[in-house]
């Protein structure tokens, strides 16, 4: 299931620093190629609040409308309110400027179908093929695309949403609920959202800033201390945190506490696998078994993917798989749409707590419990498969599993995962095992096997 190696798009579209990887002449190029890639069609553009998106989006504007796409200017919304509505409004695909969870100075730009699902690896192929050859089909004056507004469109997507959660039963619990929106374009949706849920909503971080003052648009534990002081000193039954574009959502319980992606995941998956909505959860291989044990527990099955919120989104589709999470935070449910959906994620998470009438925590609480720990160690990007064959062969006896990178299990069903970031010279470690010990444990013996490795070929080389 290995993508073919393309040289401009990553696991989520092409991401750069502004003016230095994604400089405005390469933005028009590209989105001249996106464009003679969809022909004359009608695409839907939408983007974050960085400060350099207004720039972006009008490049990316100019590009579709130079190939003869008329372009449909959403505004700022979240990517997947841009992703909702290219399904729903019939569009022939979406262009989405955005770079999620990276820091201020970075930027990107996303593709979708017609199904609002990033265009599959082959479509991001024959783009890059378009731009490095210059097979750009600009057109003449006469049949040049239009660019027409397409705003007033998110409340669509929040009802969208509020079609598939139990509103009453949401509603009686007036749940209270602090939203930490990262200063992205999440504020525009989820308070909103929310309140008519009949939540009552507290909001921080809430005002769209592209130089993100409140904390960083990434929603790791360390940046959400305001969020989980706020929801202890209002008294609030949970926080939601999302990242920059409001795709991903991590919750934090009424004492204060954040509990990852994995683990509202699980929870999710529970009420979803106990209501019957289907018997398949799709998840990549860096997630907990935490998500195993749930699935076993409801006669579901659990289906492993690689990293990458596509590759959850493309084996839900391939498998008619009707829910997908990352540990991330992201949660995919397919009646919406299969992406990953901050939004969604909140009202589901809304639904669950409601439906059990308990407390987040106690819900948590009773979840089979790991550790896990992260690590990453540096490898040079041009002996990193030469490496893994090296990491590989001294896990022999191990069972080994290599969806994506190596997952080697030890006993009692602790576990390493080591991949290679596709972004950095770096590999990512993930161990996860029964107590912190092991885990700990795990990590540190795998980082020293990939020094040795790397120092071994660095000599040699
Ligand atoms: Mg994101």
């Amino acid at each position: 299931m290995a993508a073919p190696s393309r040289r401009l798009f990553g696991t989520n579209g092409v991401r750069g620093v502004v003016n230095r990887e994604l400089t405005p002449e390469f933005v028009l190029l590209l989105t001249e190629a996106i464009g003679t890639f969809f022909g004359r069609s009608k695409i839907l553009v939408g983007w974050d609040g960085r400060t350099s998106s207004p720039i972006l989006s009008d490049l990316v504007a100019s590009g579709l409308m130079s190939a003869g796409c008329t372009v449909y200017e959403l505004g700022m919304a979240p990517t997947p309110a841009v992703q909702y509505l290219a399904k729903a409004g019939g569009f022939n695909g979406a262009v989405m400027v955005t770079a999620s969870h990276n820091p201020p100075e970075y930027n990107g730009i996303k593709v979708m179908d017609f199904t609002g699902v990033e265009i599959p690896p082959e479509g991001e192929l024959a783009i890059e093929k378009i731009y490095f050859k210059k097979q750009m089909a600009l057109r003449d004056w006469n049949s040049l695309g239009e660019k027409l507004p397409a705003q007033d469109r998110l409340e669509a997507y929040r009802r969208a949403i509020m079609e598939r959660v139990d509103q009453d039963v949401i509603r009686r619990s007036r749940f209270k609920v602090v939203v930490d929106a990262a200063n992205g374009v999440g504020s525009l949706t989820t308070p909103y959202l929310c309140r008519e849920l009949g939540c009552e909503v507290v909001t921080i971080n809430s005002h769209i800033d592209g130089t993100f003052p409140g904390r960083l648009p990434e929603p790791t534990p360390a940046n959400l201390d305001s969020l989980c002081r706020t929801v202890r000193s209002v008294g609030a039954d949970v926080g939601v945190a999302h990242d920059g574009d409001a795709d991903r959502a991590i919750f934090v319980d009424e004492k204060g506490q954040v509990h990852w992606g994995d683990m509202s995941f699980a929870l999710i998956a529970e009420h979803y696998l106990k209501q019957g909505g289907g018997r398949e959860v799709v998840t990549p291989v860096s997630s907990s078994q935490v998500i195993e044990d749930i699935a076993s527990k409801y006669g579901g099955k659990v289906v492993w993917t690689p990293v990458g919120s596509p590759y959850v989104s493309r084996t839900m589709i391939a498998r008619g798989a009707g829910l997908g999470g990352e540990e991330n935070g992201g949660i995919f449910y397919a009646p919406h749409i299969p992406v990953r959906d901050g939004g969604m994620a909140t009202a589901l998470m809304l639904e669950v707590m409601a439906t059990a009438g308990e407390r987040l925590s106690t819900l948590t609480d009773r979840l089979p419990r790991y550790f896990n720990i992260k690590d990453k160690v540096p490898c040079p990007s041009r002996l990193k498969s030469r490496v893994l064959r090296q990491v590989k062969k001294e896990a022999e006896g191990y069972r080994v599993e290599t969806t994506d990178g190596l997952k080697i299990w030890h006993r009692d069903r602790s576990w390493i995962l080591i991949r290679p970031s596709g972004t950095e010279p770096v590999y990512r470690l993930f161990a996860e095992a029964r107590s912190k010990e092991e885990a700990e444990r795990l990590s540190s013996r795998y980082k020293a096997v990939i020094s040795r490795a790397v120092k071994r070929n660095v000599r040699r080389s």
